[in-house]
């Protein structure tokens, strides 16, 4: 048996108090879709553990691709030293991100590519002459991760972190876009940020924004033209644009970036959570020959370089969950899910608790009225044999892409329950 009380007493979880901690569930087991619990029952995960498990759990050509690895070696250190796996999954990235993203820096995890990202903003311009480009500017309701640097572009207010403000360096917030992805954006949507660049460009080396898809800070789609616009803004006021791809990356949004939604390429691109398909930990940090060339020049190094940096276990896993979105054919299975949740979750804007559906790709999400009661919204999927992890007001479903049409009907059913019932009752 798990000890829960042991847990309870000295484990935490993300973001509780060890005080009152919440309740957590004892999973022994997870097969495809399933996580199996301690007690036997069984539970559709419609969160793909936080966007990453997208070809299920317990897969074989995964499971081979580890073990395989494993009998080679678990881990090496990268400093003087290069293997297989690293090498072929460069490859790879190269060569499905837009063509002018040739460098590629590993970490592990999405947090540190942020922050390696960050990192390579400041020193380019550093190191071409312009070092008073210091500041970010991001636009709010944006998450960008949890370590300082990533916290102090999260937004400022609802992004987890405002008790640390004073500590974190001030960067700059632009309103964030309220056109929708369907819609072209607005002038208004432009107003605030075009100023800001006006005003602080010259102190100002990169925009850091999610593109299309605003993930933890408010699951909201924007429209794909506000993306093409602010990447112009950028050209035009020698700022470097930053796509955090942490979520979006690998299919989620309906195009396998969601950069492709408007078919711009940024200057730095971060990759996480489903690059591995959620085997291991693993995050990728990728840049323009521009970018690599301004670090390096005169002597220059980029001054970063963590203990498990391209982890073999973790890049062979990734090399294969890369295959499998190929074979699978991955655009068939997110629309298949697009056109499940149309055709079921957006039942959900009928009820009086709700006041937004949106849909997007395998992103299907329902906007209460009210902020939702976590436990007890969490003891109701369960007991309907769904996980399902609202936030806020919001009720997300992100499912891994093998996920059958009934078991998806399951998981649209139980949040169409849950919205019936009312928010809290
Ligand atoms: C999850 C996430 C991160 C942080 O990744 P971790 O692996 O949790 O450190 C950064 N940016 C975005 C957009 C994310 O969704």
């Amino acid at each position: 048996m798990i000890d829960l009380d042991f847990d309870k007493q000295h484990i935490w979880h993300p973001y509780t108090s060890m005080d009152s901690p919440l309740p957590v569930y004892p999973v022994t087991r997870a097969e495809g879709v399933r996580l199996i619990l301690e007690d036997g029952s069984e539970l559709i995960d419609g969160m793909a553990s936080w966007w990453s498990a997208i070809h299920g759990y317990n897969n074989p050509v995964l499971n081979q691709a580890a073990s395989e690895q494993l009998g080679n070696m678990a881990h090496i250190m990268f400093g003087g030293i290069t293997h297989a796996p690293a090498v072929e999954l460069a490859q790879q990235l190269v060569a499905m991100t837009p063509p002018a993203l040739q460098k590629v820096f590993y970490s592990d995890s999405g947090s540190v590519a942020v922050e390696v990202a960050i990192k390579m903003a400041l020193q380019y311009w550093m190191n071409t002459g312009k070092a008073s480009k210091k500041k970010l500017l991001t636009i709010r309701n944006g998450y960008h991760g949890d370590t300082f640097a990533a916290m102090s572009v999260c937004d400022p207010v609802t992004g987890m972190h405002e008790i640390f403000a004073g500590v974190l360096q001030e960067n700059i917030f632009a309103d964030a876009p309220q056109c929708r992805f369907e819609d072209p954006c607005q002038e208004s949507d432009l107003a605030n940020i075009t100023s800001l660049l006006e005003h602080h460009h010259q102190d100002l080396a990169a925009v850091i924004l999610e593109p299309v898809v605003q993930g933890a800070g408010r699951m909201f789609f924007y429209s794909p033209d506000y993306l093409v616009k602010v990447r112009a803004l950028c050209d035009e006021y020698e700022v470097l644009l930053i796509a955090d791809e942490i979520a979006t990356g690998f299919g989620r949004s309906g195009k396998l970036f969601a950069c492709e939604h408007a078919d711009i390429c940024p200057d730095i691109l971060c990759l996480g959570k489903a690059l591995t398909g959620g085997y291991m930990t693993l995050a990728a940090t990728l840049c323009t020959e521009k970018i690599s060339e301004g670090i390096s020049r005169n002597q220059g190094v980029f001054m970063h370089g963590p203990t498990f940096m391209a982890n073999p276990l973790a890049c062979a896993c990734a090399l294969a969950s890369i295959k499998l979105l190929k074979s699978n054919n991955w655009q068939k299975q997110v629309a298949r899910i697009e056109a499940q949740f149309l055709a079921e979750l957006a039942e959900c804007r009928i009820s009086d608790s709700v006041t937004d559906v949106r849909i997007l790709g395998a992103i299907g999400v329902v906007e209460m009225k009210e902020a939702v009661d976590m436990a007890q919204a969490q003891a109701f999927f369960v007991e309907k044999g769904v996980w399902i992890r609202p936030f806020g007001k919001l009720v997300y479903l992100m499912p891994p892409y093998i996920i059958e049409p009934e078991d998806l009907a399951q998981l649209n059913q139980a949040i169409l329950e849950f919205t019936r019932r009312g928010a809290n009752s």
